[in-house]
């Protein structure tokens, strides 16, 4: 997990915080190593997780006309939020992927290479999180299945009983992309 941002000072001691943008940010002593920021971060990492999905859950509620302004905080976000949800979710599938990228193409959620890269749009955080769960179960769903025939959806549906409802929030607000 890396820190969006770390603050050296002549603090004595390391702290952490989750800013109300998701990002996480460490406060160091001036002249503390990086390796020891990276082992306290780890023994940290579970409460980091917890209280960043906090904070996205309070990010999904900013107003869509709000984002244009913040897309590079926004895409920072997606990256994390993103990553903690794809590790989630190819457990719980049993899928493995090759490598995530948070990308600027303005016509796609996301995408999964025939090498199981996936691609996912840096909006994304701005998303309910019902919806993004959606987006990322179904380019999970694509490594198993390079296709959207039936096994593909039932697949989909498994992990996402409803994905119905969340195929037509993504086409009610697909002016989202337009912002990515
Ligand atoms: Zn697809």
């Amino acid at each position: 997990m890396e820190p969006n941002k770390i603050i050296r000072s002549k603090r004595r001691t390391l702290a952490i915080e989750i800013s109300p943008r998701a990002e996480l940010i460490v406060r160091a002593p001036n002249r503390l190593p990086e390796n020891q920021i990276v082992k306290f971060i780890e023994q940290r990492s579970a409460w980091i997780e917890k209280h960043i999905q906090e904070a996205i859950k309070n990010v999904n509620r900013a107003k869509p006309e709000e984002l244009n302004q913040d897309i590079l905080v926004l895409k920072r976000q997606t990256r994390q939020v993103v990553k903690i949800k794809v590790e989630q979710f190819s457990k719980i599938m049993g899928l493995k992927y090759q490598d995530i990228k948070i990308s600027k193409a303005k016509s796609k959620w996301g995408s999964c290479s025939p090498t199981n890269n996936l691609s996912f749009s840096r909006v994304l955080a701005a998303l309910p999180e019902t919806v993004l769960d959606y987006v990322v179960i179904h380019e999970l769903a694509h490594i198993k299945h390079k296709n959207h025939m039936q096994q593909f959806w039932n697949l989909v549906q498994e992990y996402c009983p409803d994905y119905k409802n969340q195929r037509r929030w993504l086409r009610e607000h697909a002016y989202l992309l337009e912002l990515a």
